[in-house]
Formats: structure tokens, C-alpha cells, sequence
């Protein structure tokens, strides 16, 4: 049970559903205080009556990601509900499937915006606070995909998700000297509305190539980033953490028959 995290003050990007709705639930339950940013209002708005109804202390703002302005607006009000900023989880992202041969240059620019661009701007609108605490703390949300594994139809998506690390690598160094980490957890396919979205076809087949032979949960993603973003965790930074329930052990179908 990780207790370094009771009244820590976080933002959790697409905090609004899926995986960053968990992230935000496992924080509220361990007692921090936490403000979720997404475009939806109504959805923020339901995010937040479910991490209240649990007793959690949260807020929601509304903001792109992708815009800078928002980005600064949100965390001006985080800081103002809440006296200031320890962890920022960036997680906000978008997978799109598009083949290669049809990557437009808009579909290819509008996944490195949220996914790339957007981690950027939320990093730099709540550096200023991190600074001042006393363990600021930056969790991001990357993928297996790019980093680890390929699929067809997300080479822009896992361009992205690989360029988290190699950015993330480089933020280690120049934070450290703010006492700031900086780590990524890898999920491999998680249940939420983005993934339901790809319809059972694919569903079924990511939970057959899973040893443990089933989609992890939001909350277990969330257990991961509070595990970083934990005072605990203070001498991690520039590091990787793969929540995928073995999906990129097996070499062969024989190995992940087991
Ligand atoms: P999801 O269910 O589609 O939720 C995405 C969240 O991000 C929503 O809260 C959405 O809210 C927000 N969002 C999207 N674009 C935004 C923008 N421009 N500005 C602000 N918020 C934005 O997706 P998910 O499956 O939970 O994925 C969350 C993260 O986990 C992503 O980074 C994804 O790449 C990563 N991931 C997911 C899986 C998986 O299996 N689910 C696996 C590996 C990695 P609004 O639409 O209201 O803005």
C-alpha cells in the first residue's frame, strides 16, 4: 500500500474515461486529490460524480491537449482548487487506425498532436508547479505498441508512442535537477471505450494472444503510474514499466500456448 500519496495534488490527462479515468481512481482512493482534463464536458462531468460518489476528492477542466492555451488554463485551475501540482499524468491519446498506404497527412499530424504535441504542452503548463514540490512527479502513458510491438494500421500511433520514450529519456535529465522524475508505463490492451471502439472481432483476438487470456483492467494501469508517481519511487526516473499481461513474451504460438 503506497501512503506517500495522501493529499498529493495531480492532473491526470483524458482522465475523463478510460485508463486515465483509472489512473484518477486509483489516486482518489489512496487518498490524493485529482483533476481530470478532457475535451467532453459532459464526460468530465460523469468522471467526476463517480470519483466523488466514492468518497475521492476531484475536479474536472475542460481542455485539449493539443492546445497550449487550454493546457495552461486547466492547470491555473488545478492550482487553484488545490493549492498546487506534485504528479501530472500524461495519458491523453488517440489511436485511429489507418493503413500506411492511406496515411493522409492530416490523420498522420492529428495523432502526433494529441499523442506527442499534447504531452508536451501539459508538461510544460505544470512544470512551473512540479517545480515547487517537494516530490513532483510525471507518469506518461505510452503503449507496447511502438515501443515493443507493431500492428498494422498504427504506424503513426506507435511512431508516437515510441517517441514518448525517447523524449522522456532526455526530460530525465533536465528535471533532475528540479528533484522531478519522469517514467512511462506500457499498457498492452486494456478494456475502455477506445478499444471497445475497434469492435469484439479485435477484442477476441488481442485476449487470445494474451497469456493471461484476458484485457487488463483500467485500475490495474492506474496501480502502475501511482507506484512512479509515489514518493516511493524517488529514485526511478527515465524508466519503463510493461502492464500488458504477457502479451510480448510468447516467440511463437507454441510459446504462448504454454
Ligand atoms: P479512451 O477510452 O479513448 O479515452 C481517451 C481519453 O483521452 C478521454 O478522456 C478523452 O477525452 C481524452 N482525450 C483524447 N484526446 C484529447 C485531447 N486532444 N485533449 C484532451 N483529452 C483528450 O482511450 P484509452 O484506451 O483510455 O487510452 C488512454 C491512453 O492509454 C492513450 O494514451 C492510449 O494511447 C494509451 N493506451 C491505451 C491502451 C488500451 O488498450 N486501451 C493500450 C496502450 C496504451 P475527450 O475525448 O473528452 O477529450
Amino acid at each position: 500500500m503506497l501512503t506517500s500519496l495522501t493529499n498529493k495534488s495531480v492532473i491526470v490527462t483524458g482522465g475523463t474515461k478510460g485508463i486515465g479515468k483509472g489512473i484518477a481512481g486509483v489516486f482518489t482512493t489512496l487518498g490524493a486529490r485529482v483533476c481530470v482534463i478532457g475535451r467532453n464536458a459532459h464526460d468530465g462531468a460523469a468522471a467526476v460524480e463517480a470519483l466523488r460518489g466514492s468518497g475521492g476528492i476531484a475536479t474536472f477542466c475542460r481542455g485539449d491537449v493539443t492546445q497550449q492555451r487550454d493546457m495552461e488554463a486547466a492547470v491555473a485551475t488545478a492550482v487553484e482548487a488545490f493549492g498546487g501540482i506534485d504528479i501530472l499524468c500524461a495519458n491523453a491519446g488517440i489511436f485511429p487506425p489507418t493503413p500506411l498506404e492511406e496515411m493522409s497527412e492530416r490523420a498522420w499530424d492529428d495523432v502526433f498532436a494529441t499523442n506527442l504535441k499534447g504531452m508536451l504542452f501539459s508538461i510544460q503548463a505544470a512544470l512551473p508547479h512540479l517545480k515547487h514540490s517537494t516530490a513532483g512527479r510525471i507518469v506518461l502513458t505510452s503503449s507496447i505498441t511502438g515501443p515493443l510491438t507493431g500492428y498494422p494500421g498504427w504506424s503513426h500511433y506507435g511512431a508516437t508512442k515510441a517517441g514518448m520514450l525517447g523524449f522522456m529519456r532526455t526530460a530525465a535529465l533536465e528535471l533532475a535537477r528540479f528533484k522531478i522524475t519522469i517514467n512511462a508505463v506500457l499498457p498492452g490492451n486494456v478494456l475502455t471505450d477506445g478499444v471497445r471502439d475497434l469492435g469484439q472481432a479485435y477484442i477476441n483476438t488481442m485476449t487470445a494472444s494474451i497469456p493471461l487470456k484476458r484485457l487488463g483492467t483500467v485500475e490495474e494501469i492506474g496501480h502502475a503510474v501511482a507506484f512512479f508517481a509515489s514518493e516511493e519511487a524517488g529514485f526511478i526516473t527515465g524508466q519503463t514499466l510493461v502492464v500488458d499481461g504477457g502479451q510480448t513474451l510468447p516467440e511463437s504460438p507454441q510459446a504462448l500456448a504454454g
